[in-house]
């Protein structure tokens, strides 16, 4: 049997109560079960839920986007930016590494302080979710691996 496709509405924020994300407003998010589109500590969760449920649910931050690794933090001399640039606090840049995005966290007179873990590393999350829809996958979508239609991959 194919897997599911599964639609939820969610609203995410820290242990602190503060909010992070939300699907409220738009589509629901939509993902095809176990290709690793969601974090695993809240697929694991939802698996068991069904059409209309309701659940908060709390993620760890090793089940969420891991622990934040401190060799990701680096100093930078100033003089390695582009000289047109103006640098902020929480300016993000990539550099020839793919799937890693640096934030500058502090500056230092000359010397930039860039992380390069997830902003959302070593954050306990609590996710606000209830599910909206619950189908089978088709055929198409478990040889593609995404989700078509409405909150899906519309174009590839
Ligand atoms: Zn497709």
């Amino acid at each position: 049997m194919n897997p599911r496709v599964v639609s939820f509405h969610y609203t995410l924020k820290d242990k602190e109560g503060n909010l992070i994300d939300s699907s409220e407003g738009s589509h629901p998010l939509s993902y095809l079960e176990g290709t690793g589109q969601i974090i695993s500590g809240l697929e694991d969760e939802i698996k068991s839920m069904n059409s209309g449920d309701k659940k908060i649910i709390s993620v760890d931050a090793d089940k969420a986007y891991g622990q934040k690794n401190p060799e990701l933090v680096f100093d930078v001399p100033k003089s390695q930016f582009p000289e047109d640039e103006v640098l902020s606090v929480g300016m993000m840049f990539q550099t020839d590494e793919p799937d890693t995005v640096y934030t500058i966290t502090e500056i230092k007179g000359e010397t930039i302080i860039v992380d390069g873990n997830h902003p959302l590393a070593g954050v306990d999350l609590v996710f606000d979710v209830q599910i909206v829809n619950i189908r089978t996958a088709t055929d198409e979508e478990v040889s593609h691996g995404h989700v078509h239609g409405e909150g899906g991959h519309h174009h590839h």
